[in-house]
């Protein structure tokens, strides 16, 4: 083992000396850092062994705001500079990269006019193994990112919202999100695009509404 890595290490022992402490925090062997790594609020936070949290130049941050919440980061994932803020579940995949991005599985602000000052209802966001997620992206609530994927500098990931009444049965339902096939789609510009086949599904009728979601490769 090289010194450098030794040094990540020892400083990613030193550094995280008052979190090991806290029995809400879960640090697995191994994790490397330099002091970039801040952990907050009442929820739990778990990471698996062998993560990377070396940053070059941003803080990682893991922000939970309620007391059931969990961040957990699988094994030998990389952390450089992302933002984490959960208020029901985020899940970071072994072997994920994660750029100076934010992921978050509600936004800070309701979507619904009237209950503008609250925070959105939380959907958990699950990222597969072994994606890499570069700077200046944001993953939005209720995102599911499979696995070995892509997401390039400056992209959005999001998925649009139930429908409030089915087309097909006029009732309001229960809608449920499943996972359908995903779709390789060329944009005008030339660029490649994975469409995600999820599909929000009416509990009544069964009646079925794309959610259309990009990730781009
Ligand atoms: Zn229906």
């Amino acid at each position: 083992m090289d010194w450098k890595r030794t040094a990540a290490r020892g400083l990613g022992w030193v550094t995280t000396l008052p979190y090991r402490a806290q029995t809400r925090i879960s640090i697995g062997p191994r994790l490397l850092g330099n002091g970039r790594l801040r952990i907050s609020g009442p929820g739990r936070v778990v990471f698996e062994a062998d993560v990377n949290a070396w940053s070059h130049a941003e803080v990682n941050r893991l922000i939970t705001t309620r007391p059931e919440a969990l961040i957990h980061i699988g094994r030998h994932a990389r952390l450089n500079g992302c933002t984490i803020i959960a208020a029901e579940r985020v899940d970071v995949g072994a072997d994920c990269v994660l750029g100076s991005c934010e992921v978050r599985d509600h936004l800070p602000y309701s979507e619904s006019p009237a209950d503008r000052r609250h925070p959105g209802p939380a959907q958990p966001v699950v990222i597969e193994d072994n994606v890499w997620i570069g700077g200046q992206v944001s993953v939005l609530p209720g995102v599911r990112i499979g696995r070995d994927t892509v997401v390039g500098i400056s992209g959005s990931v999001k998925t649009n919202p139930p429908p409030p009444t089915c087309d097909q049965c006029k009732h309001m339902p229960r809608w449920e999100r499943i996972n359908g096939p995903d779709q390789s789609v060329r944009l005008e510009d030339g660029r490649d695009v994975i469409r995600r086949g999820q599909v929000w599904v009416c509990t009544h009728c069964g009646h079925q509404v794309p959610v259309s979601f990009e990730a781009w490769t």
